[in-house]
């Protein structure tokens, strides 16, 4: 029993990969503005990426701190230094490290046993935390890390297949007993082979039940964006315990905190920032794909030149992993015709920072959900082009309801980090660069919803607002349960 004045203290388990860390960790944050004690569990290779976030956060006055736990990664038979989704060399890998978070739950349940926190927020690949925390008598809330739109087509397209009875891939459908016409074409859909089709079902069959049998979900994202969906996710499939919290990123508002969230930027903040003041406002289209995909050189060569031809300035972010130069993908004299009008950043850019200049007009995204919410936050009209996991559904949101964005033309799943073949050409890429940083009539009208839904967003992180409301209810709701 703990008196109503003493401090909330809350466990934050994330995936080990970076676009499930870096939301929880602002999640940690938001809490701890609140008065609230947080600790972040993590592995040795995953906090060198953040321990001097932290360390700021801590002399900044927040009770945040870390608490680490080996990683097995012999036992579980991956690569020796294999911490993260970020660093899985090869398709086969993928199980092995989701069957690996197993091995957390006697580390993590004596942590439990060490510290006696009031409230576990764990990854939805960690389901087994639920029972873990249950043991101790405290609730586990949920973090998924996408948007309601994406966890609702899921659930729908398990309970009600509508993609079963489509023959081809290229057959367009709709989602049936679903708000709105939302299509979708079946070479969209995640595809897995048959060994590991069977596993992932049963982990998602444990997601789901404990998505019911836990204390309830948190949310990165914010009310007013996907209402009809906030609604379905919990009248018709159930989730009734909800909390909009979002846009996380949104906690991160000066500049050191934007440069270096989620791992120190390859490029320094200033150069950046005084490179991105010399354009004009919103004449720079900000590409990137995320922290784990990447393209072959010849996707590379189709990007460089469709970049180049649509004569737009532009900063584009490279995963240099598998290339040795940029001379295997530039075309020859790139970078001095494009001097001071294309930035290229190899493997990490300070990207809310980047978002957030009044110089950037437009983001071709891969549509994960971090920077898909990052890009709505910054008031800006996409560019949508996924590539596998939940970013299709991600962009149909996008297209298809929020109408901020319009799509690169990619229509297959890809089983890999790194897709195989060229899926978007330099004119396809040329011709939609061209049409969103344009003045056309549906560009002005793609901008103007973006730069309103952007100015919701941010009211609704600030004193009183939807997601605001949202923290403070479950903050008091864990109080009681504590009591
Ligand atoms: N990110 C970044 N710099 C990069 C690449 C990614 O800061 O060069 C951040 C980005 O802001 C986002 C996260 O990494 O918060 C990526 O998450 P997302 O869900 O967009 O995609 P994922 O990497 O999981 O595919």
């Amino acid at each position: 029993m703990k008196s109503e004045s003493s401090q909330l203290h809350v466990f934050f388990f994330p995936l080990m990969a970076h676009g499930h860390t870096i939301p929880m960790i602002d999640i940690a944050k938001l809490f701890a503005a609140r008065g609230t004690k947080c600790t972040i569990i993590t592995t040795p290779l995953n906090v060198v990426h953040f321990e001097d976030n932290i360390d700021r956060d801590k002399k900044s006055g927040l009770d945040i701190g870390i608490e680490i736990i080996p990683f097995p990664c012999v036992e579980a038979g991956l690569p020796e230094g294999c911490e993260s989704l970020n660093c899985i060399p090869s398709p086969d890998m993928i199980l092995p490290f989701v069957n690996a978070l197993e091995r957390f739950r006697e580390p993590f349940e004596r942590l439990i046993e060490m510290h006696c926190p009031d409230c576990v927020v764990a990854d939805m690949f960690l389901p087994w935390t639920t029972d873990a925390a249950k043991k101790y008598g405290i609730p586990r809330l949920v973090f998924h890390g996408t948007s309601t739109f994406s966890l609702c087509v899921v659930e729908n397209m398990l309970r009600y297949t509508p993609q079963v009875n489509v023959t081809s891939d290229s057959e367009v459908f709709v989602l049936s007993n679903f708000p709105g016409q939302i299509e979708f074409k079946k070479s969209q859909l995640r595809k897995r082979d048959g060994n590991t089709q069977s596993a992932f079902i049963e982990l998602r069959r444990k997601m789901s039940e404990t998505e019911l049998t836990s204390f309830g979900i948190v949310i990165n994202s914010f009310y007013e964006l996907e209402p009809v969906y906030a609604e379905y996710y919990r009248k018709d499939l159930g989730r009734s315990k909800t909390w909009y919290i979002g846009p996380v990123s949104l906690s991160n508002r000066n500049v050191i905190d934007k440069a270096h969230r989620g791992k120190k930027a390859t490029i320094d903040e200033h150069h950046c920032l005084n490179w991105l003041d010399s354009k004009k406002p919103k004449s720079v289209l900000y590409v990137s794909f995320g922290s784990i995909s990447r393209f072959n050189t010849a996707q590379l060569v189709e990007i460089a030149m469709g970049l180049e031809s649509s004569n737009v300035s532009f900063i584009w972010v490279i995963r240099m992993e598998n290339i040795k130069s940029e001379d295997q993908f530039l075309p020859e004299g790139f970078n001095e015709r494009l001097e001071g009008k294309g930035l290229i950043i190899k493997d990490w850019a300070p990207q809310v920072l980047i978002l957030d200049h009044p110089a950037i007009g437009g983001f071709m995204t891969h549509c994960g959900w971090n920077s898909t919410l990052e890009g709505i936050s910054a008031g800006l009209p996409l560019i949508t082009w996924p590539l596998f996991a939940e970013q299709f559904n991600n962009e149909k949101l996008v297209t298809q309801v929020l109408k901020t964005g319009i799509t690169a033309g990619n229509e297959v799943w890809s089983p890999w980090i790194e897709p195989e073949k060229v899926l978007v050409t330099k004119d396809m890429v040329e011709e939609v660069v061209t049409q969103l940083m344009g003045t056309g009539e549906e560009a002005e009208h793609l901008r103007s919803r973006a730069r309103d839904l952007g100015e919701t967003a941010k009211k609704a992180v600030e004193e009183d607002g939807t997601s605001y409301n949202d923290l403070t209810s479950l903050i008091e709701q864990l109080r009681v349960y504590s009591a």
